[in-house]
């Protein structure tokens, strides 16, 4: 063993101190002190003089074996006792009865365990899950990063005009997984060094979110009152309309379509629905506000499958299903045909084991539609 006097490691992990703890560890039991003594013969020390500092060269080696010996004594007692570590050591020289000489070595046998290292920063990006159906600049994400003691948040919007946009002052109102709410009040955000003029990000503002709530947050939603651009301060009195995706579709969809997108293509003929929201005349080629083009954003799955799923949804029977899909199936696509009546052959073989699938094969199905209108293009 090898101790410089403060902290020594054995080979097999037991940690030893003449201090009182090891930085880096926690005591978490204390099993009491600890002793054991080794002799070192009679006659060693000639005399009474029991002044280490007179010792020989040979003898010191003797007293280094023997504290050696005693020291793993030592170990091996605050073993039994469950220990892997020994604070508060201490070393006696000693001289015993007639003439002999020994070291008794003490301490206090503990349990430690290594302090675990958990990186203080922390970071949440959470989409926006509302947004206004006109040209505002619209914010699209709120970021979060601090530490243990603080976070703070900062803003990235849709810029659709291009405008310099200088601040704008807004109402954050965050959702956690148990569906609470926090509503951040009156917050100013400030952009005050934007290149990119199409999605621009502001300045970090103090968030009022604990650094403990962090991860349960789930959800934010921005109301934007006012916003200031070099020509003047501009209010915001519409109602937000909030995003009806899931999360995973939102994600999916943003991925697809661009940070903006809110909504899915949608058309009856009349309007289609752009996928920033807005809702456009069936003659207008080009969204009004974010100018995607229908044709561009216009999908194979375009095929009105809600009213096909809501047929299906009065049936009992996956048999009854596949008679449903079999009446629309030249109008949907090619490439889905074969796993729509995939899905129907395995509800069937299914049911016939594991009682009623309607529900199972009605989900699986919206869900082919759904995630071919967010990959295709
Ligand atoms: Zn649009």
């Amino acid at each position: 063993m090898k101790n410089d006097g403060g902290v020594a490691v054995m080979a097999d992990g037991f940690m030893i101190t003449t201090g009182p703890s090891f930085e880096g560890y926690s005591v978490t039991e204390y099993l009491g002190f600890v002793s054991s003594q080794a002799l070192l013969g009679s006659n060693f020390i000639s005399g009474l003089a029991a002044n280490m500092t007179d010792a020989s060269r040979k003898d010191t080696a003797k007293i280094d074996q023997c504290k050696e010996d005693a020291e793993d004594r030592l170990i091996k007692t605050a073993q039994k006792k469950g220990a892997n570590a020994i604070i508060g050591m201490q070393i006696t020289y000693a001289p015993f009865e007639s003439g002999s000489f020994g070291i008794i070595v003490s301490g206090t046998a503990v349990k430690i365990v290594k302090h675990v290292a958990i990186s203080d920063a922390v970071h949440k990006e959470l989409y926006v899950t509302n947004y206004y159906n006109r040209l505002v600049p619209r914010p699209v994400k709120v970021i979060l990063d601090g530490n243990s003691n603080e976070i703070n948040m900062k803003l990235l919007c849709y810029n659709y005009n291009h405008d310099d946009i200088l601040s704008v002052r807004v109402d954050v109102e965050y959702t956690n997984l148990y569906d609470e709410r926090l509503v951040v009040k009156n917050v100013d955000f400030v952009f005050s060094d934007n290149v990119n003029l199409s999605l621009i990000e502001s300045d970090y503002v103090q968030s009022k979110v604990a650094p403990n709530d962090l991860l349960l947050l789930k959800d934010a939603k921005v109301i934007l009152t006012k916003y200031a651009t070099p020509r003047g301060v501009y209010a915001c009195n519409d109602q937000p309309i909030n995003v009806s995706l899931s999360h995973r579709r939102l994600e999916a969809l943003k991925a697809k379509r661009g940070i903006d997108a809110v909504e899915k293509y949608r058309s009856d003929g009349m309007i289609w629905t752009c996928n920033c929201g807005h809702v456009n005349e069936a003659g207008s080629e080009e969204c009004i506000v974010c100018g995607r083009k229908q044709k561009d954003i216009m999908t194979k799955a375009s095929f009105n499958y809600e009213e096909m799923i809501d047929r299906m949804k009065e049936k009992e029977y996956v048999v009854e299903l596949k008679d449903v899909l079999m009446q629309y199936i030249k109008e949907i696509d090619a490439s889905m045909r074969l796993e729509l009546l995939e899905i129907m052959e395995s509800g069937l073989q299914y049911e016939k084991t594991r009682g009623n699938m309607k529900e199972t094969v009605i989900e699986k199905v919206e869900k082919v539609f759904e995630d071919a209108s967010l990959l295709e293009n």
